[in-house]
């Protein structure tokens, strides 16, 4: 018998092949199959896994990187945490400008894993010095052998997921789908994911979600950025207040906006019904459904693939903090003073 050790070499060889999950409880009054792609299940936790190992593969391939490199990027957080696990692995520097919006549990998480974090303010307009934008280019043109991933103006973002997310979901799905919901940030997934889909069945409707004070749904209807639709909200990772090079309008069917209190409803709802302990885009995407289900768009044919970006364990402080759903004003979040005590 040969003596073989069943091991991967390291963590990046878990990325991707993420599972897809019938949806149960939350689509029970539903019409239509529900199946959700649950991308807690990569290594890193979430969606950006593919796009950190892909475009750093890409740069490696193009000689742009050497051992001890610096790679810098601005992130709402599951970017720089994908990226800070392939920089460690491949032996590099990880820096990232992140948002004041981001949790703390995520910007703690990115330090835990070796990256150099610049918090930058969350409300101010991209071309301003003090953006996260333009922290990260300072920081890519003052320091030596570095690339700047730009997400949100890099195609491979979008290639990634046409490389990987698209032809899983056709496999796992044996070409039945008929509609694809994604959360859209940097559009990366739902486009990259639509572009492979729409080219085996260009019937398959892609159905891009939206944040109120997000400009990218109006975009869409319009193709004019209008800053009046701009404004700030809670949910982090979807929406954008710019037009991002990522997002190709054209794959994309229609986009629909959800509010971060049913979208936060939505999440806690996932958890306890489905046992999943999913993001708040994960509840965006569901909320998303709901309305769409509302609106007449499944039948009973209707086989519906929705994305869940990432895990709940990023969101302790925020969704799944009864405190922090009651100081929005969310209502019937179970208000901490009324957990039991125990008597002794
Ligand atoms: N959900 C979460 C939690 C995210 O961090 C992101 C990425 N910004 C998205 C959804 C949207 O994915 P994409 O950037 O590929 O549109």
């Amino acid at each position: 018998m040969e003596n073989k050790i069943n091991a991967h070499n390291n963590v990046l060889e878990l990325i991707g092949n993420t599972p897809l999950v019938k949806l149960n409880r939350v689509a029970e009054s539903f019409t239509g199959n529900f199946y959700a792609k649950v991308e807690a299940f990569n290594p890193g936790h979430s969606s950006k896994d593919r796009i950190a190992n892909f475009i750093i593969e890409e740069a490696e391939h193009k000689g742009l990187l050497k051992p001890g490199s610096t790679i810098i990027e601005t992130t709402s957080g599951n970017t720089g945490f994908s990226i800070a696990m392939v920089s460690i692995i491949k032996g590099y520097k990880c820096i990232l400008a992140v948002s004041s919006k981001s949790s703390l549990d995520k910007i703690d998480m990115l330090r835990s894993m070796g990256a150099e974090v610049y918090v930058c303010p969350a409300h101010v307009a991209p071309e301003d010095p003090r953006s996260y934008y333009q922290v990260a280019k300072r920081l890519h043109e003052e320091t030596k052998d570095s690339i700047y991933i730009n997400q949100y103006f890099n195609k491979l973002n979008t290639e990634a997921h046409y490389r990987s997310t698209g032809p899983e979901i056709w496999k796992q799905t044996n070409g039945q789908i008929t509609h694809l919901v994604a959360c859209s940030g940097t559009g990366g997934t739902i486009s990259g994911t639509a572009a492979y889909l729409k080219e085996q069945n260009p019937n398959v409707k892609i159905i891009a979600v939206d944040a109120y004070g997000s400009v990218l749904k109006k975009y869409h209807e319009t193709r004019e950025f209008d800053s009046k639709e701009i404004y700030p909200y809670r949910i982090e990772g979807l929406g954008k207040n710019l037009i991002p090079d990522s997002i190709d309008f054209d794959v994309i069917d229609k986009f629909i906006k959800v509010t971060d209190e049913e979208s936060a409803h939505s999440a806690r709802e996932i958890s306890r019904k489905e046992g999943m302990f999913v993001g708040y885009t994960s509840g965006a995407a569901l909320q998303a459904i709901k309305q769409l289900d509302a609106e007449g768009e499944f039948d009973e044919n209707s086989n519906v693939v929705v994305i869940f970006p990432d895990h709940g364990s990023r969101y302790m402080s925020k969704v799944y903090s009864d405190k922090w759903m009651a100081d929005q004003g969310f209502s019937n979040a179970i208000s901490t003073d009324k957990i039991p005590e125990v008597q002794y």
